[in-house]
């Protein structure tokens, strides 16, 4: 298992959400044009609102994903599950790098 590629990986992603957070966070909390005065375009602007909150839930999500599998890979126990202590398997890691249960555990 190549844990410094992984690490990599995560940590790349972790600058993305990063940046992409704030973007979808400012976008929603820090409005900078007043909302448009055509009931049309309001309805439009809610909608795209809507996505971009939602787009930030998953993204703060996903951002604590990728620390706790950060924290477990600088403490060692990375390729453990956090409910059995099992092996989690390389190909599932690879699959899905930042998740802490085995496919047993997980299903
Ligand atoms: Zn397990």
């Amino acid at each position: 298992m190549d844990l410094q590629s992984i690490t990599n990986e995560l940590k790349v992603r972790k600058e993305e959400l990063e940046s992409r957070n704030e973007r979808t966070h400012k976008h929603t909390y820090q409005k900078e044009q007043p909302v448009s005065p055509n009931f049309n375009e309001q309805v439009k602007e809610t909608e795209n609102d809507a996505l971009v909150m939602a787009l930030e839930a998953e993204g703060v999500e996903e951002l604590a994903q990728v620390n706790t599998a950060l924290k477990r890979i600088e403490d060692g126990d990375y390729l453990n599950c956090a409910a059995c202590g099992e092996d989690i398997g390389e190909e599932r890691l690879h699959a899905i790098p930042y998740t802490d249960h085995c496919i047993k555990c997980a299903s």
